[in-house]
């Protein structure tokens, strides 16, 4: 019988190592905590309004990820979104929609959060909520470091010293994402705006992205990294009280009839790896994701390919 590699984490980065591994003739499972799939390249959706509260477009710098791209925009699943110096792509059915694209066909376990990760004799068992563990030959973290590393605590795991520290310091910026659905136009600019000053660090009109269908606009708001650190529990309310002023200019005069707001812990990574994934025969063990290949989708993308390398040999 063929080995079995569980795959933890439904983002893009495991996403491409589960396609990879399976199109190599290999029995993949891919678990994931949450409902959806996609994992910060998230879409939700708010009283007929559609938000993306995470990742807002994806930029293309390599190869690999123009060759993916290319093959993506065939399919409709993206669309050119400009771009300065590189270009930059969203997909019309929210940022979930190239996700959703490669776990088609996979076996992908939705709900199934992982408490522990163990190594057996001949290979890892996978401990989960309210669900019977797993075992698996091979295994691979693709969830960011901090999470990946509790699961390896959990289950009495120890990572060799030429990597332990390394990974132990790959930390994130948290971030707020606070969505507001207008009652009419705002004053955003079609490619979105970063702010140079204040608690805002990203504002874009899902309704001009043409991702929610409006009329009214339909506003992702991101906040600076030392804005969620001091106001990661607050509410939604309180959130947009304390944001109020510095929205102000942006929402055109009309108001707001709905407010959602989602806390990403690990939004992106302070710091990245010196490799873009970590193989480890010796343990059976592989992990991958932004913190490995870079920040950003693109970072993620690079981290999956190299460890669906690594693990084809
Ligand atoms: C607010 C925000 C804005 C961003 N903006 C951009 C942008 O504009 N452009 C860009 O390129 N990138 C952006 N990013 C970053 C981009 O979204 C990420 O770099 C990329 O999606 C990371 O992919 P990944 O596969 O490494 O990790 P993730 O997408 O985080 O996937 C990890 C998965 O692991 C799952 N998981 C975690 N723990 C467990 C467990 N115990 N059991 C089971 N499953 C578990 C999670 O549910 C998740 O689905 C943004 C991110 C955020 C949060």
């Amino acid at each position: 019988m063929n080995r079995t590699t569980i795959i933890i984490g439904a983002g893009i980065a495991g996403l491409l190592v589960a396609r990879r591994l399976q199109a190599a003739g290999e029995n993949v499972v891919v678990l994931d905590k949450s409902r959806g799939v996609g994992g910060r390249m998230a879409t939700k959706r708010v009283a007929g309004a559609v938000f993306d509260q995470g990742a807002q477009y994806f930029t293309v710098r390599t190869p690999e990820l123009a060759s993916l791209a290319a093959d993506w925009a065939a399919l409709d699943l993206i669309r050119d979104w400009g771009g300065a110096e590189h270009p930059r792509y969203i997909s019309p059915a929210g940022m979930t929609a190239v996700p959703k694209h490669l776990a088609a066909g996979l076996d992908l376990r939705r709900e199934h959060k992982a408490l522990a990760v163990r190594r057996t004799d001949s290979g890892w068992t996978i401990e989960l909520e309210d669900r019977p563990t797993l075992a698996a030959d091979r295994l691979v973290l693709t969830a960011p470091a901090p999470q990946s590393l509790a699961l390896l605590k959990a289950g009495a795991v120890s990572l060799p010293d030429a990597w332990a520290g390394e990974i132990a310091a790959l930390d994130y910026h948290p971030c707020l994402a606070l969505l507001l659905l207008l009652d009419g136009p705002a004053a955003v600019p079609a490619g979105g705006i970063a702010p140079e000053a204040g608690p805002v660090r990203w504002l874009a009109d899902n309704t001009a992205k043409r991702v929610s269908p409006g009329p009214g606009a339909a506003l992702t708001v991101h906040t600076t990294a030392e804005f969620a650190a001091a106001h990661y529990a607050k509410t939604e309310v309180e959130v947009f009280a304390l944001l109020e002023a510095a929205l102000e200019p942006w929402l055109g005069g009309s108001r707001v009839v709905t407010t959602a707001l989602h806390r990403w812990r690990y939004s992106e990574p302070r710091r990245t790896c010196r490799a873009p994934c970590v193989w480890l025969p010796e343990l059976q063990l592989g992990l991958a994701g932004d913190a490995f290949g870079g920040p950003k989708v693109e970072g993620a993308v690079r981290s999956g390919l190299a460890l669906a390398g690594s693990l084809e040999v």
